[in-house]
């Protein structure tokens, strides 16, 4: 889209007046024979340095959600512990062997697999004292931010 000098100052002009984008587009299309969109004008009148004289047009979703009536919250359930939460969909960057609980040892991590019996375990080396390999033990005791 080419903007000439005489659009430039036909923008500049229907911008003081007050009118809207929408209604400025309309108005130099009927004019100039053009096809701008509600878009160029903002975007020609940006250019120009127009946009800091007006303030009354805001982007119409933050009105539209300012008027909006805010939903009542439900009162927040009560806070879980941490270490009470079992995760079950979580990525973790271990392959499990998948041993069962017979293979289960002292200084292997247990973590579990499976959703019904028979279950399997991660099977890795725990981490020194843990019930878990070091992935699966940051997985079940995120760090407190
Ligand atoms: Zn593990």
């Amino acid at each position: 889209m080419l903007w000439n000098d005489e659009m430039d100052s036909e923008l500049r002009d229907l911008f003081s007046k007050g009118l809207s984008y929408t209604q400025i587009a309309s108005v130099m299309n009927r004019k100039f024979q053009t096809v701008l969109t509600r878009n160029a004008t903002i975007g020609r009148s940006h250019r120009l340095n127009l946009q800091g004289t007006r303030t009354e047009e805001r982007p119409r979703s933050r009105k539209h959600i300012s008027t909006e009536p805010k939903p009542v919250r439900a009162k927040r359930p009560p806070m879980i512990k941490a270490e009470f939460i079992v995760p079950v969909c979580v990525e973790v960057p271990v392959k499990p062997r998948h041993i069962t609980l017979q293979e289960l040892s002292e200084s292997v991590c247990k973590y579990p697999y499976g959703d019904e019996p028979p279950y399997t375990f991660c099977g890795h080396p725990s981490k020194t004292g843990k019930p878990y390999c070091s992935p699966h033990w940051n997985v079940t005791n995120p760090p407190r931010s």
